[in-house]
């Protein structure tokens, strides 16, 4: 798929283009923006994106275009609906126009990241605009990943915006303190991440790890079968790595909850429960079921944590997969239990 994702700054676009990337969709980002002011802004959002955009490797077009005096004289008479009448319209148009006449097939913006903007309104517009130019509109929710975005622009040391772009989104920021509310997916909320904890996906050395896994499961052959492809996530706390979770995709509606392990030392403190529920909202946008199997001991702690619904017993699980006998505590493990959490509750 040739995607034009047309790009508002850096910050916004760091997860939006990792989600894409993720299914296997690799974007142009796209600048076209007559709506940053003041001018220095406008460079400071511009430059960062080009640096961002070569650092990690993406294509991207920058058409500049400061237009300030169209921008004010297209708004000025309805300012309250600045946003869904003029500003979104003129920069999704032109990205789906572009688009067309370059030969991409779809187009999308990472305006559907930010939970301050109008979402449904530009989900609305993107569709239409899809009709007219005859093109795809990607549509995505991605507003799930907005703070995770955030905190890693913070991390990359982006530069960070302290208004939406405008002269008067400005103003409402700083002077008339009106700015709006966050808009979230229903049924989502932003994790209360407290100080010194910290959730991430890690990509590059998932291998380091493979000790703390096998405290929850003491196959190595099948720990790293599942790591190969699964998806690792590490909780921090301060700088510790206080818990992990290894999920892998059984199909287009599941995936499946392979391994979670906290550190000793870390027992008793609600972070594998954190994680769980990290892990849901992470996956609720794109599937409907997650899954678990247990030893029977784990049972009511995974019920607890939403993995209500009885799925199915593998007899003899543990003796015909693994070379030593399985012991949780006094239990000699010999079936697994599986048991799924609805991920669109
Ligand atoms: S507040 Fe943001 S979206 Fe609305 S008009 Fe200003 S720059 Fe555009």
């Amino acid at each position: 798929m040739k995607l034009l994702l047309h790009t508002c700054c850096a910050p916004c676009s760091v997860y939006c283009i990792e989600t894409l990337r993720n299914e296997e969709i690799e974007p142009t980002v796209y600048w076209y923006n007559p709506n940053i002011h003041p001018y220095k802004e406008y460079e400071a959002r511009r430059d960062c994106l080009k640096e961002y955009t070569k650092s990690i490797g993406v294509q991207a077009i920058f058409e500049d275009n400061y237009g300030l005096k169209e921008f004010c004289k297209n708004v000025i008479s309805d300012l309250e609906n600045r946003c869904v009448n003029y500003c979104y319209k003129v920069r999704l148009e032109q990205t789906a126009k572009y688009a067309k006449e370059n030969g991409y097939d779809s187009f999308s913006t990472t305006l559907l990241v930010s939970p301050y903007q109008n979402h449904d309104a530009l989900k609305k517009l993107g569709e239409k605009l899809a009709k007219k130019y005859g093109i795809e509109f990607v549509y995505r929710d991605f507003r799930v990943g907005f703070r995770e975005g955030q905190r890693k622009a913070r991390e990359l040391g982006l530069y960070m915006q302290k208004y939406c772009g405008c002269i008067f989104s400005e103003q409402q920021i700083f002077i008339t303190h009106t700015n709006t509310k966050p808009n979230l997916p229903e049924g989502f909320e932003f994790l209360p991440v407290k100080r010194n904890i910290m959730i991430n996906k890690e990509k590059n050395d998932k291998k380091q790890y493979i000790s703390l896994l096998l405290e929850a499961d003491p196959s190595e052959k099948m720990v790293e079968k599942y790591l190969k492809d699964g998806d690792l996530f590490v909780l921090k706390y301060k700088d510790d790595t206080a818990c992990i979770a290894v999920v892998t995709k059984l199909d287009n509606d599941t995936v499946e909850l392979k391994n979670i392990v906290t550190k000793e030392e870390f027992r008793g403190k609600g972070y594998a429960k954190k994680m769980i529920k990290y892990l849901a909202d992470n996956y609720k946008q794109r599937y409907k079921k997650m899954l678990v199997g247990t030893t029977e001991n784990n049972i009511p702690f995974y019920v607890k944590q939403g993995f209500d619904k009885y799925e199915k017993t593998i007899k003899n699980f543990f003796i015909d997969n693994y070379e030593k006998e399985i012991w949780d505590g006094d239990l000699h493990c010999t079936d697994m239990y599986y048991y799924s959490k609805n991920l669109k509750k």
